[in-house]
């Protein structure tokens, strides 16, 4: 369709609840999304399924052909290898366990695949196409249900020696902290999350903490999320102000300490948290500043993510034909 020359690559962002796969071309063009819901509790089998199907519609949506790819880039959450391609765990997708993914991706469509962690597949959105496209050195967090992370040195996403770098929502804030998901205590996520600030909230509230937050969730306390809070805070609630100015402390903190280990030229902040802007972000950084080195914090740039829901998929896309270029590249000076 005009196309022909043009270098494609699919991007699949694969969720804990969504789905989202895209055929894109190297300059982060769409040329076909597919959303779709993850079947989670299914399992694996299921899901991979509905992978699949969703590659399928995308590839019906772009007029093309599984063959006509340079490359798949499958971002995936939990702990994973890009190098190995195994994805390890996820608490997303329970019942996974050292599965194979990128193999399986790369037997059922017969292109070459690359398998990389959700969040640092947003963090390569943002490099190539969103508000880090400047920069050469950055961080990205993604603040929502947890905290997750991408670290961008020399406009490259670093992962580790195993592949799991950047799991900056576990970075230890306070040691005597909440329990976090990955076993640990006090982790970044269990204090300036959005789980994080809905755990509070109805913590408070069962202390008989004062408040109409719960106006915004029809009385159900199970049901507070950080939207309820941040309404009830713009309607001028007390908790839910402390509640929000708690979670920017805590934000701060490890804004801080990104600051002082990175030295970065930008801190990219994403995710559904962020939404809530400057109420949140404002005090966050006025307290990274009164933590951070001066030098260093004088030369950070915080910037808001661009790319919304597409930075995952779009990363993945340009993290597979990154990725394929490398391979032909390092072939080149001795192939046979
Ligand atoms: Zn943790």
């Amino acid at each position: 369709m005009g196309e022909k020359h043009d270098t494609l690559s699919l991007g699949i962002d694969l969720g804990g609840t969504k789905i989202l796969t895209a055929v894109a071309n190297a300059q982060g063009k769409m040329l076909s999304r597919d959303h779709s819901i993850t079947p989670a509790k299914e399992g694996q089998d299921v899901v991979v399924k509905s992978i699949l199907e969703s590659v399928g519609r995308a590839l019906d949506q772009a007029h093309i052909a599984a063959a006509d790819l340079a490359a798949i880039g499958l971002g995936a959450p939990g702990l994973s290898n890009p190098e190995t391609g195994i994805l390890f765990t996820s608490p997303n997708l329970p019942g996974w366990k050292n599965v194979p993914l990128r193999d399986i991706i790369e037997k059922e469509l017969g292109r070459k695949a690359f398998l990389i962690n959700d969040a640092n597949a947003a963090a390569v959105g943002e490099l190539y196409f969103g508000a880090g496209r400047g920069a050469r050195d950055f961080i990205y967090i993604t603040v929502s249900t947890g905290i997750g992370g991408g670290i961008i040195i020399d406009r490259k996403i670093y992962t580790g020696s195993a592949g799991m770098a950047g799991e900056l929502g576990h970075m230890v804030i306070d040691d005597e902290g909440p329990q976090c998901n990955c076993g640990n205590k006090g982790c970044w996520e269990t204090l300036a999350s959005g789980t994080a600030l809905a755990r509070e909230a109805r913590h408070r509230i069962k202390e008989g903490a004062v408040t109409s937050i719960l106006r915004y969730t029809d009385g159900n306390i199970e049901k507070i999320n950080a939207e309820a809070i941040q309404e009830a805070a713009q309607a001028g609630d007390k908790l839910a102000n402390e509640l929000i100015t708690r979670a920017a402390y805590y934000l701060g903190v490890g804004l801080a300490n990104l600051v002082n280990i990175f030295n970065p030229e930008a801190i990219v902040i994403g995710g559904g948290l962020s939404n809530i802007g400057d109420m949140l972000l404002k005090p966050a950084f006025e307290e990274a500043k009164r933590r951070a080195f001066k030098q260093a914090y004088q030369a950070v740039r915080f910037a808001r993510a661009e790319l919304g829901r597409d930075s995952g998929v779009l990363g993945a896309a340009a993290f597979a034909l990154d990725k394929i270029r490398a391979t032909e590249n390092t072939l080149e000076p001795n192939s046979e």
